[in-house]
């Protein structure tokens, strides 16, 4: 389970706070007429009694309704969104001010009453903007970013409170609050910051803006990137392996040397900390399409991995400068090559493919056919479907049954005194070591089953994972 997945379904709660950007909130706006009128008010009778509306006054945009919305306490953003007389392109806050003079052109002595303290509609939100942009710059400082998304949260009771009076002296059509406030922020930052694009899905940071506090948060989403590892030496692990006397607590214990690790590397290490540092990021996660055992090697076109690289403060890589700097950290251990950019759902992807592979396998065994013989039996097992009771080397974590796996080809067999090897390409999932040693019979057909005698893996390397 991936801990970044919840974050996302939070997110997206508020990540659609603009949603009715591209719809136009005025097209289904009819003049409102006396019938009209009186059936709304029969809708809703229980509104009668606030401050905000009685009986006699009409909902805006009649002049009425306007004067009201005014002496309520109503701020120009408001009275822009809500008076019904919005001109297309024209800043809501300049169109509630011309609505506003217009009203006090026709009633001189119209006012806010005395007991108001903050405007009924966004409790004074859009008079903050400034300072939500301030904020919003100072939580992505420093960080490189084009693709912002979003979200603000509301208390229920504002929304709620907000929707009721809207709905009782608002033109019909109004906007709610929280898309146009999310529209304003929008706008203003892009002012101050005109390179950022607003998405509203996979954005590179993703800005929430909490009304109550007026705080920010911002989450610089992940980098992710693919490319291809070649193991040149057996004894790495592919992940970062806590040791086994401390479990890796901090600062380690006497075996582990202090540094909470069973093996002083790992392709994860080797790849992923110069990445780290490269970008700017805080920590990372490493997903291979598969694993070779720690005392295997992976040659040929090398294994697909994605790298992820938490909120990191640049995206912008030199992919050749970070390989050659990653290469010369880690010569004669591990190399990487097809440096490029990558995304979430790739990690799924690599992590999904069932890519045949190629090994080279070297084994001793005490046969007593001759060196023909041999190598026709072996030969015998190209294009055959082994039947594979799970190892008892892996018993202890994988669910014990017999899995079915096809031996594509066999190739370059050799045969020395006492020793063979072959090249051997197969289904992904093959269990290799046991297709020769056959696991006290447990794999069938196998090497030692086929020479009659016991076999011994000497070494084993990935010869290519065939992925593309
Ligand atoms: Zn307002
Ligand atoms: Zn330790």
């Amino acid at each position: 389970m991936n801990p970044d997945s919840n974050e996302e379904d939070d997110w997206t709660k508020y990540a659609d706070t603009g949603f009715e950007s591209s719809y136009d909130p005025w097209a289904d706006m009819v003049p409102a007429t006396e019938i009209e009128e009186e059936e709304f008010e029969d809708d809703f009778d229980d509104f009668e009694d606030t401050n905000f509306r009685s009986r006699d006054i009409p909902r805006c945009p009649a002049p009425a309704g306007i004067e009201h919305t005014i002496r309520i306490g109503t701020c120009n953003h408001c009275l822009g969104r809500v008076a019904g007389v919005r001109i297309a392109g024209d800043p809501l806050d300049q169109v509630g001010e011309r609505v506003r003079s217009q009203a006090l052109e026709r009633d001189p002595d119209l006012k806010v009453n005395d007991d108001i303290d903050c405007c009924p509609f966004c409790e004074d939100l859009f008079l903050e903007l400034a300072l939500i942009v301030n904020r919003i710059s100072a939580a992505v400082d420093g960080v490189e970013f084009s693709k912002a998304q979003l979200g603000i949260h509301f208390a229920k009771e504002h929304v709620a409170a907000e929707e009721v009076l809207r709905s009782t002296i608002a033109a019909t059509g109004s906007r709610p609050l929280k898309a146009t406030l999310s529209d304003a922020v929008q706008s203003a930052v892009s002012v101050k910051k005109p390179e950022i694009v607003w998405v509203k899905e996979r954005p590179e940071v993703m800005l929430l803006f909490d009304t109550l506090t007026l705080g920010v948060n911002a989450d610089v989403r992940a980098l992710f990137l693919y490319g291809r590892y070649r193991k040149l030496a057996p004894g790495i692990p592919q992940t970062r392996w806590p040791c086994r006397a401390c479990r890796g607590r901090e600062g380690g214990c006497e075996s582990c040397n202090g540094t909470g690790q069973q093996y002083p590397h790992s392709i994860q290490s080797l790849v992923c900390e110069p990445m780290v540092e490269f970008v700017g990021a805080t920590s990372d996660a490493f997903h291979g399409m598969g694993r070779e055992d720690i005392d295997v090697r992976c040659l040929g076109e090398g294994r697909p991995f994605v790298a992820e690289l938490k909120s990191p403060l640049r995206r912008t890589v030199d992919f050749e400068k970070l390989t050659k700097s990653i290469n010369k950290a880690a010569k004669d251990q591990i190399e990487i090559h097809g440096l490029r950019a990558s995304n979430r759902p790739e990690v799924s992807r690599i992590k999904e493919t069932k890519a045949e592979k190629s090994y080279t396998i070297r084994f001793s065994c005490e046969s007593s056919f001759s060196d023909e013989e041999i190598i026709t039996r072996i030969e015998s097992l190209s294009g055959q479907v082994l039947e594979q009771q799970t190892p008892q080397r892996v018993a202890h974590r994988r669910a014990d049954k017999i899995r079915q796996r096809k031996v594509i080809s066999i190739e370059n067999i050799i045969v020395e005194d006492h020793e063979a090897q072959f090249d051997v390409r197969c289904e992904s999932g093959t269990y290799v070591k046991e297709l020769v040693h056959s696991d006290e019979g447990r794999t069938n057909p196998s090497v030692a089953g086929l020479l009659e005698t016991d076999c011994a893996v000497i070494w084993l390397d990935v010869k290519d994972i065939h992925a593309d």
